[in-house]
This record gives C-alpha cells, sequence and structure tokens, in this order.
C-alpha cells in the first residue's frame, strides 16, 4: 500500500474506533483526579505516610497520578489480563425500578463496583500482605470509590450506562455517559488542581446519612442510581442544552466532593 492511502486507511480506522474507544470506565481522567487530590488534602499524617510509601514502593508518585490506572490497564503491556478481570469492578447494574442494591442479582460472585470495593480495601488493609500487592489495592480503591460515585455507573437502565443514549452536546453527537464522565467537568475549562481548589472553597461537603446495617459501598451506589432515576436526568429531548448543565453540572461535582470526603475517610480507616 502506498504511505499516503496507508496514512488514509489508519486515519480512516481510527475514526471509526475513536467513538468506542472512549466509551470505558468512568468519570475521564480529570475527574479521577480531583477526587485524589480532594482526598489526599483530607488525609491524616498516619494515612498520607502509608499512602506515599505504598506509592513509592510501586514506583509511582501521587494520589492523583495514580487515579485513573484502572482504566489504563488495557493498554499496558503484560497487564491486559488484569485490565479484563477487573472490568466489571468499575460499575453495578441494578437491576430494580427502585434502585434497590440486591448482591446475588446486581453483584455475582462479587463481579460489580460494590465487590471490587469490599475486594481491595480487605487486601490493602491487611499488613500481612506484600507492599506490592497493597499498592495494587490501594490503586483500584482510589478508582473505584470515584467510579461509584459517577450516577451512570450505578444505574437501572438497561443502555451500558448510558453510552447507548445518544444525545447532542454544543452541536455534536455523543452519549450521555461520556456528557458525565468528562463533558459536563470540561465546560468549567479547568485544570485538575485548580478545579480541585475550586471545589475545596466550597467547604465541606455534607455527607448523605447512610445505615450502619448495610455496606456503606452498596449506598453509594444507591445513591448514584437514584440520581439517575430523577426525572430529567434522561433528557428526553437526547439535547444537553445550558439549563441541563446548569442544573446537573453541581450535582456532579457534589458527588465528586462526596467521593473524596469519602475516600480520606476510608483510607484514615484502614491504613491507620
Ligand atoms: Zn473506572
Amino acid at each position: 500500500m502506498n504511505p499516503a492511502l496507508k496514512r488514509r486507511s489508519i486515519a480512516v480506522l481510527l475514526f471509526l474506533i475513536a467513538p468506542f474507544a472512549a466509551t470505558v470506565h468512568a468519570w475521564g481522567d480529570l475527574g479521577h483526579r480531583i477526587v485524589a487530590e480532594l482526598a489526599w488534602r483530607q488525609l491524616d499524617p498516619a494515612a498520607r505516610a502509608e499512602v506515599s510509601r505504598l506509592l513509592k514502593a510501586d514506583g509511582d508518585d501521587s494520589l492523583p497520578d495514580i487515579a485513573s490506572w484502572p482504566d489504563r490497564l488495557r493498554d499496558m503491556p503484560g497487564k491486559e489480563d488484569l485490565g479484563k478481570a477487573t472490568g466489571p469492578l468499575h460499575y453495578v447494574d441494578i437491576r430494580d425500578d427502585k434502585c434497590h442494591y440486591v448482591p446475588p442479582r446486581d453483584c455475582a460472585d462479587g463481579r460489580c463496583v460494590v465487590g471490587g470495593l469490599e475486594k481491595y480495601v480487605a487486601v490493602l488493609g491487611d499488613r500481612h500482605r506484600s507492599d506490592a500487592e497493597r499498592a495494587e489495592a490501594l490503586k483500584f480503591v482510589v478508582h473505584f470509590v470515584g467510579d461509584v460515585h459517577q450516577p451512570l455507573h450505578a444505574g437501572n437502565r438497561d443502555d451500558k450506562g448510558g453510552n447507548e443514549y445518544q444525545v447532542q452536546f454544543d452541536g455534536k453527537g455523543t452519549n450521555l455517559h461520556r456528557v458525565w464522565d468528562s463533558q459536563m467537568l470540561y465546560t468549567r475549562d479547568l485544570k485538575w488542581q485548580a478545579y480541585a481548589d475550586r471545589l475545596a472553597a466550597e467547604g465541606p461537603v455534607k455527607l448523605p446519612r447512610t445505615n450502619a446495617s448495610e455496606s456503606p459501598y452498596a449506598q453509594w451506589a444507591e445513591e448514584s442510581c437514584d440520581i439517575v432515576a430523577t426525572n430529567g436526568f434522561y433528557p428526553a429531548t437526547h439535547r444537553i442544552d445550558d439549563a441541563y448543565v446548569a442544573k446537573q453540572l453541581p450535582v456532579a461535582e457534589t458527588r465528586l466532593r462526596e467521593a473524596a470526603k469519602r475516600l480520606a475517610d476510608l483510607l484514615n480507616k484502614t491504613l491507620d
């Protein structure tokens, strides 16, 4: 094939696969970094020291840097299988109109984000495990706490978390999942540090009440599901207009702040 034709074929191929490549897991890198940064600021000294030690042992620098690591596994040489095996742990489909999570139905064999959190928090807190295992668990925990707070990662519609719900945003076609993962956040036009500063300036977030008889992770998922089930979350017009962003961006930002506070509380408890 002549070089020009080859280049064009590659361009066409990239164009064809790009929309699918973009449908993967959860808050884009921006959202995950914001959650990790805000959590880091709320860690107590003992948890901070242990997080730093584990990251360093694994050759990593900071919590925001590793926050999207589980989303990158499939493209990392030698980590493809881990990426594949942990794919279902980024979300949960709650198959219930009332958003009531039922483990055997919604998380068979622990293969959902609630099960992923249970598994990796246990590994992280187990001092008999190697640093490498615990560092890996830390990366999953940081990521999954973010994911479970992205409403469309725990919805109750049969549409792959809004990936199959096409919408128009800024005159372009996209889907509702991408709008919530990243596109709404981009409208602030802030880098992650500045975005974290902006959210931190809002002061401490008031966490929704949870009850002690059910797994906290399950309740975070049910909160996400309740948000997805509110009127207007799925725009009937399939159009993301200014009114939609004005109403829903603060909801997304509250979820980021809640995720950060809960991640900090979880790490403070697990690593002290
Ligand atoms: Zn994810």
